[in-house]
């Protein structure tokens, strides 16, 4: 019974934040999903709360193409902002480049953010692209509002003028009067507060060693919300498909977005399906930089495994918030073991029935059915809840009673249903990506259990002074490309 290649497509919905309900999804183009998603801000170790984000939007570009859709799953990466010059002030000495140095730091932290992403088992990423390697397209962007009579030039910049664009702020809903007071700029030469900038001037010597770039408006930087519409305008076209990003984005910036490419276009809507995620919170509060209240994903991953995060993660609604606790993410932990350990028990079965692992997945691919109910009903409750709103506790609540009702009975079942019950566990696991492995099979748990074993044994060889023992398995291991430090 092949579980991969499902072609009903049509059967899928999901929840828009412009229309404020679940609709049946249907790609532009047929077969081909152009899916965005804002990226991130690069000043700073990412923090488990953008993990939570990053994780879910895996999920759904995951899910997608299970479905038989080929997804374009594009981020960018702001990698010039405010945010970053400040931090390359504090950081930089003072005969420093400012430039150079706020350039390295964006190029350090878009590295690591993406080896972050990468122990997390987030690998779809199609496109990833820097703001700043988009200059020309995002000057442009601004000129055509220019003409078209959208946006102004004074003498701090270029500014987007609200009120000439009749649907602003549709996505969060807000009425144009209630934005009178939302975190505006305080700058006079805006012939409205509300009004947002396109680029900001940076010539003055107050400005003196601030990354720029030449345009006709003279030399400067982009606003925040125009590099994502020049990227996706570039790449995408004026409409695309999905636009996803965290609750937090919605206001200001996704409706700036739709504001400028519908402006600029001419054309609605700029995006069909807005998905936005809950927030991580702590203490019921958001996790984040400013609140000081995070924990980054490399210092979480000292402490739990990156599958342990991810079942956390997606244990929950992707719209849902998490709040998050180091008890709750053991309560994870335990239940991703009790998957393990069944999958281990099938496992069991199969490579006792089978020489090798090749001709278990020859098996699996050329199965066509199942006889077995239990497993029948649970791929019925996975994929509805799946085409759901990508409904993943439900899923996953629908493969723990798969696991109740048949873990006892796994020996007396046939070796067809094993088969296939392995099938729609890697199926599962290709979705939700819980179980990550390697080459050779075997999860990282092990290798890193396996580790620990070795370490602890060298400990107590070196507590009774069998060094040469204890150097000797030293020496192997780097041989093998693992360092210990005593
Ligand atoms: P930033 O780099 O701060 O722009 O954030 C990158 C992405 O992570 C955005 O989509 C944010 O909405 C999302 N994000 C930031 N903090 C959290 C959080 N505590 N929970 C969930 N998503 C978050």
């Amino acid at each position: 019974m092949n579980n991969k290649k499902e072609n009903n497509t049509c059967s899928l919905k999901l929840y828009s934040t412009l229309t404020r309900r679940k609709e049946y999804f249907k790609p532009i183009n047929k077969n081909i999903v152009k899916f965005f998603v804002c990226g991130p801000t690069v000043y700073n170790d990412a923090h488990i709360g953008h993990g939570r984000t990053y994780i879910s939007f895996d999920m759904i570009k995951r899910y997608l193409e299970y479905k038989g859709y080929s997804v374009i799953y594009m981020q960018n990466v702001t990698d010039i902002d405010d945010k970053i010059i400040n931090r390359g002030k504090e950081i930089g000495k003072v005969n420093d480049d400012l430039s150079s140095v706020c350039f390295d730091l964006a190029r350090k932290y878009e590295r690591r953010y993406n080896e972050d992403m990468e122990s997390l088992n987030v690998k779809g990423l199609n496109l990833q692209m820097r703001a700043t390697d988009h200059m020309d397209k995002i000057i442009n962007q601004i000129e055509r509002l220019i003409e078209k009579g959208y946006a102004y030039e004074t003498d701090t910049g270029v500014y987007f003028q609200v009120n000439k664009f009749k649907d602003f702020a549709k996505l969060s809903n807000r009425k144009i009067d209630e934005l009178e007071g939302h975190r505006l700029q305080e700058d006079k030469t805006k012939k409205d507060p509300r009004d947002f900038a396109l680029w900001k001037k940076r010539d003055s010597i107050e400005y003196y060693g601030e990354p720029v770039w030449s345009s006709p408006w003279g030399k400067g930087r982009p606003g925040w919300h125009i590099e994502d519409t020049a990227i996706t305008e570039e790449y995408f076209g004026e409409q695309y498909d999905i636009h996803g990003g965290g609750l937090d984005l919605i206001f200001p910036h996704h409706d700036a977005e739709i504001a400028q490419m519908e402006a600029v276009s001419g054309k609605k809507p700029m995006v069909n399906y807005w998905l936005h995620t809950g927030f991580l919170n702590v203490d019921g509060e958001k996790m984040s930089k400013s609140l000081g209240n995070f924990i980054t994903i490399r210092d979480l991953l000292k402490e739990v495994s990156p599958e342990t995060f991810r079942f956390f993660v997606l244990s929950t609604h992707y719209r849902s918030p998490i709040d998050f606790s180091k008890d709750s993410l053991h309560q994870a932990g335990k239940s991703l073991d009790k998957i393990k350990s069944y999958v281990d028990d099938v496992d069991e079965i199969l490579n006792s029935e089978f020489e090798d692992e090749d001709v278990i997945e020859d098996k699996i691919d050329s199965l066509e059915s199942t006889s077995y109910d239990v497993l029948k009903s649970t791929i019925v409750s996975f994929f509805n809840a799946m085409d759901d709103d990508f409904n993943t506790p439900k899923a996953i609540a629908s493969l723990f009673e798969l696991i109740s009702e048949s873990k006892s009975q796994l020996k007396d079942l046939d070796i067809n249903d094993i088969l296939a019950i392995k099938g729609f566990l890697v199926t599962v696991n290709d979705i939700l990506g819980i179980i990550f492995l390697d080459d050779n099979g075997n999860n990282g748990d092990n290798e890193e259990a396996l580790l620990d074993l070795i370490a602890d044994t060298r400990k107590k060889l070196r507590a009774n002074k069998q060094y040469d023992l204890s150097d000797d398995i030293r020496a192997k291991l780097t041989d093998l490309g693992y360092e210990i430090s005593d």
